[in-house]
């Protein structure tokens, strides 16, 4: 008998992802004008990354180890050696971080953390890609070269990590208390944080802290690399304890003390808070496309499962309510991949700005706080719907459909809550006037569409939503973000499918936009499509049902 992996427990296990996800692919050549080859990030996702993630989940934590065996104090997590072999194959042989360093597009970084799905995997990913990209852009020496090991191009491997929540407060960053003194031309920080994915693992952290005598709130905030060891080799910060957590095990998160730690101011001191909102940028397009990720998982665990499983004398994806929860699900999930990869095309093209920045950039927070919330919400109801076609079965832990609600529940949380992303979005709108740059380049994009009333109704929808903005009480705008937010999401994502239903010649995307038009913006039934439309949406193409 063969080697035992979990085919017998999940059904989308040995799946390539890449070139099974014909939508990602045709998403992909719409933005870079190619088709990059992730053919085997893609296998690798569907073996050993998607095995090592559930068995991390299940049996085997990340544990704290805090003395050697010499009596040193070394606060290290001891990683699954599954798991830890996986990442060092992704940064190293896959190259997984090295994309937007090498010629390569951050549409190819974020694309393998959508094929690798896992949020804790995508997670030490992500931590150090943040890092990289913060060092390389702002840091000086001697820590910018960090950026290579961080990357991928030198050896050895090193993680990277991103804490600035702290116990009073993540979402009001104004509110941090971690001090940074300036002793002998040395940084000196002191300060607890409380929530630190990647403790244990970091060689160098961004951290936040403020320095005596800086102003009040965010804008006091100043950005710090911290590196794990100080340079006569001793631990620079501590490890008080890893969190339990109800998903993400496989990246460990704690609590971080800062204890004189020495750390190295990133750029000019009072610009901080800026160089910690654009690293945000990085891991908010990471988690909205790892969202995407976990969403496509959970569909082809629960697409297989409805091609086999027989219900009154015929198959579930042969009844009809079958096939419309598979089609609101592959619907959503193609919205939020064209509306990231958005987002991602408008960051790629600011990544050279610096504070206080062009109106690119502030295009790219605008469609990043937009697709972070949407790609969340998308992720917790797809999985919610995969573990519903399950049955009971669905509710099991014992198999991995149910390991993918769970997972999917953090993408609303962290990298800031959907309510702030909301509150952000107003902000990008009413200071920087981000909107203008939307309304044009949304009228420029609803010209090219098969169906141009579709088009229209979307382009309306985003119009209309952004007006009522400048009449409204401002604190009817505030409770109503959320919903602001969603409308304008939805209606780009519209008039993005439909683009690329004309770019590429293909209907089945401009059928997705009415879906998504009808359901999401317009709130009306989902419309009934011809039954071959369906079938070929809900086998995206590449499944035969
Ligand atoms: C698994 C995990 C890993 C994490 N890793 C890291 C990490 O590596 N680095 C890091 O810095 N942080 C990390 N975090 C922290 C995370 O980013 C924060 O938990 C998150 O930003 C929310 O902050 P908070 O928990 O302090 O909630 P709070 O800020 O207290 O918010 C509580 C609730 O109030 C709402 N709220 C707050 N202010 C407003 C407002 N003005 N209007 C409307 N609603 C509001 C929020 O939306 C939320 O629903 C992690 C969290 C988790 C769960």
């Amino acid at each position: 008998m063969p080697l035992s992996t979990i085919k017998d427990i999940s059904l989308a296990y040995g799946l390539n992802f890449y070139s099974i996800d014909k939508p990602l692919r045709d998403v992909l050549r719409f933005y870079i004008g190619r088709e990059p080859d992730l053919y085997s990030i893609g296998a690798f996702s569907g073996t050993d990354i998607y095995e090592a993630a559930y068995r991390v989940d299940q049996l085997s934590k990340p544990a704290l180890i805090t003395w050697s065996i010499k009596g040193d104090r070394v606060d290290t997590v001891w990683l699954d050696s599954f798991e830890r072999i996986i990442i060092e194959k992704l940064i190293l042989d896959y190259g997984a971080n090295r994309f937007p360093f090498n010629g390569g597009s951050w549409h190819e970084h974020f694309a393998s953390i959508n094929l690798i799905g896992d949020p804790g995997v995508g997670c030490i990913l992500t931590i150090s890609i943040q890092t990289a990209y913060t060092l390389y852009k702002y840091g000086g020496d001697p820590i910018r070269g960090y950026y290579r090991n961080l990357s991928g191009f030198s050896k050895p491997l090193m993680i990277g990590a991103t804490w600035f929540t702290e116990i009073q407060g993540g979402s009001d960053l104004g509110a941090n208390t971690t001090i940074a003194d300036r002793v002998n031309g040395v940084w000196r920080l002191n300060g607890y944080k409380y929530f630190a994915s990647g403790a244990g693992l970091a060689d160098i952290a961004l951290v936040t802290a403020r320095s005596p005598g800086a102003p009040k709130g965010a804008k006091g905030i100043s950005l710090f690399a911290v590196p794990r060891l100080r340079s006569d080799g001793k631990l620079n910060f501590y490890v008080r304890r890893l969190k339990v957590k109800s998903g993400t095990v496989s990246v460990p998160t704690g609590e971080v003390e800062l204890i004189d730690s020495d750390g190295y101011i990133i750029g000019e001191p009072s610009k901080g808070i800026y160089y910690a909102l654009e690293s945000l940028m990085v891991s908010r397009l990471s988690n909205s496309h790892g969202a995407i990720g976990i969403s496509r998982k959970a569909y082809f665990e629960a697409l297989l499962y409805a091609l086999e499983r027989k219900a009154f004398g015929k198959r579930l994806v042969d009844h009809l309510l079958v096939q419309r929860d598979l089609l609101e699900m592959e619907s959503l999930i193609e919205a939020g991949l064209i509306l990231v990869h958005k987002a991602t095309k408008e960051f790629e093209e600011s990544k050279n700005d610096t504070p206080p920045y062009t109106s690119t950039y502030h295009y790219a927070r605008l469609l990043t706080h937009i697709a972070k919330n949407i790609t969340a919400e998308i992720a917790s109801r797809v999985t919610q719907l995969a573990m519903e076609l399950f049955g009971g079965v669905g509710f099991l832990s014992e198999y991995p459909v149910e390991r993918w609600h769970r997972e999917a529940l953090i993408t609303p949380i962290w990298e800031g809550t959907s309510n702030i992303q909301a509150l952000d979005m107003l902000e990008v709108i009413a200071k920087k006037g981000a909107h203008e740059t939307l309304i044009s380049d949304m009228r420029e994009k609803a010209k090219e569409t098969i169906d141009p009333e579709v088009s229209r109704r979307a382009l309306k929808a985003i119009e209309e939503t952004i007006s009522s903005l400048a009449f409204k009480d401002p604190s009817l705008i505030e409770y109503e973000a959320k919903d602001t937010l969603d409308t304008l999401g939805y209606a780009i994502s519209v008039i993005l499918l439909e683009n690329l239903a004309s770019h590429i010649g293909e209907r089945r995307y401009s059928n997705i936009a009415k879906v998504i038009l009808d359901r999401m913006i317009d709130k009306k039934p989902i419309p009934r499509l011809k039954q071959s439309d369906i079938i070929e949406i809900i086998g995206i193409g590449t499944i035969t049902i």
